[in-house]
């Protein structure tokens, strides 16, 4: 006799974490997108006089960092909803806006963690496929909208693509939407995109009411291993956002890191400008090697692979560059430190020599 258990999880992947070097290995872990500076000397000093207090529950409210946000943000504090991550925000705002069975709507592929928490919200994801040049093909998704539609998501930049969305297009879409539908910006990359056309989230939440935006302190912040992210949304959306949150998920020590990150976004300003400079170099270095590689405005580069994925992926991995690979579609990698990225250059134009792809 089995334990009874919910029969739809069968069709649940579990979320697939980027793929890490064993220890000792000499390898760069380029799968996850995370910052490849170490945590701000300011923020590390700021948390070690919080350790005194981790015997009680943090305070729930925020307060601090609601208040450092609002006065950053230009918002009221009753549209800010935190999480232990934004994907924890991500899978709030899907179970604050979704009855069983509505639908879910985002481009495909996008962020890997959205069919999951659709699925495991009782909703149904509905994937649009991106166009031709890795970008979200928003009418698309627009006539993608039905009756049951109650959410979509526009990853901006795209993760993995590194596209971003215009603001023309994106107001285009919004006249499509119906008000009752809640469109939410996942701007996890944001602070990488240097567009000038890029539709920006916040813009997009003042100037329509049914606009939410999903920030996170993991990337840009190098804040990952802390957990804590965000939703600035419609009051009464970002409300059963608080609902809907695991009790004290989001921990004092990452409240007070975040605070801290804020108070000294001029120093991670330097770190970010490096990784976008970085970013650009790297692409540029890869075209003059002839490899087509997509535009990105985040902290990573995509090669659109397919089939030959796995194989590039090989010798990627051979050569100490971990990577994460999508087979069947492409490959992205994140930007790192200088001598990662010299890395990256070399193993991709070598890799792609040997396998030779669309790329
Ligand atoms: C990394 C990422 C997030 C969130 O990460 P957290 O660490 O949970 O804040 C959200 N959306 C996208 C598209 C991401 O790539």
């Amino acid at each position: 006799m089995s334990i009874v258990q919910r029969t739809s999880l069968h069709a649940i992947p579990a979320y697939k974490q980027g793929a890490t070097p064993g220890a000792g290995e000499q390898a760069f872990k380029l799968s996850s997108n995370e910052n490849p500076y170490p945590p701000l000397g300011s923020v590390i000093a700021g948390l070690s006089s919080e350790l005194g207090t981790i015997n009680q529950y943090p305070n729930a409210a925020a307060p601090e960092l609601v208040g450092a946000l609002t006065a950053r943000l230009g918002v009221e504090p009753e549209t800010i909803a935190l999480g232990a991550g934004s994907v924890e925000v991500a899978g709030q705002l899907i179970h604050a806006t979704t009855n069983p069975g509505d639908e879910v709507l985002f481009a495909w592929r996008s962020f890997e963690a959205y069919p999951i928490l659709a699925h495991v919200a009782g909703a149904t994801p509905v994937m649009v496929p991106l166009d031709g040049h890795g970008a979200h093909d928003l009418p698309a998704m627009a006539a993608a909208i039905t009756e049951r539609t109650a959410l979509v998501f526009i990853c901006n930049p795209n993760n993995p693509t590194g596209t971003v969305v215009d603001t023309a297009a994106v107001d285009a879409f919004m006249a499509q939407v119906p008000a009752r539908v809640l469109v939410v910006i996942d701007e996890a990359y944001v602070h990488f995109n240097t567009d000038p056309d890029s539709a920006i989230g916040l813009d997009f939440f003042h100037r329509y009411p049914n606009v939410a935006v999903l920030h996170t302190f993991s990337k840009a912040y190098g804040l990952a291993g802390l957990r804590i992210g965000y939703a600035v949304a419609p009051p009464e959306v970002a409300a059963n956002l608080r609902k809907t949150a695991i009790p004290f998920g989001v921990t004092a020590l990452a409240q007070r890191a975040a605070v801290l990150s804020l108070e000294h976004e001029d120093e991670l300003q330097v770190r970010i400008d490096e990784l976008v400079a970085a970013r650009e170099s790297l692409l540029a270095e890869l075209r003059t090697a002839g490899i087509n590689a997509t535009d990105s405005q985040a902290n990573f580069i995509w090669l659109s692979t397919g089939d030959a994925t796995e194989a590039v992926d090989a010798v990627l991995r051979a050569a100490g560059v971990w990577a994460r690979a999508f087979p069947g579609d492409g490959i992205r990698i994140s930007i790192g430190s200088p001598e990662a990225n010299k890395a990256i250059a070399k193993t991709v134009i070598s890799a792609l020599a040997e396998a030779p792809a669309n790329a």
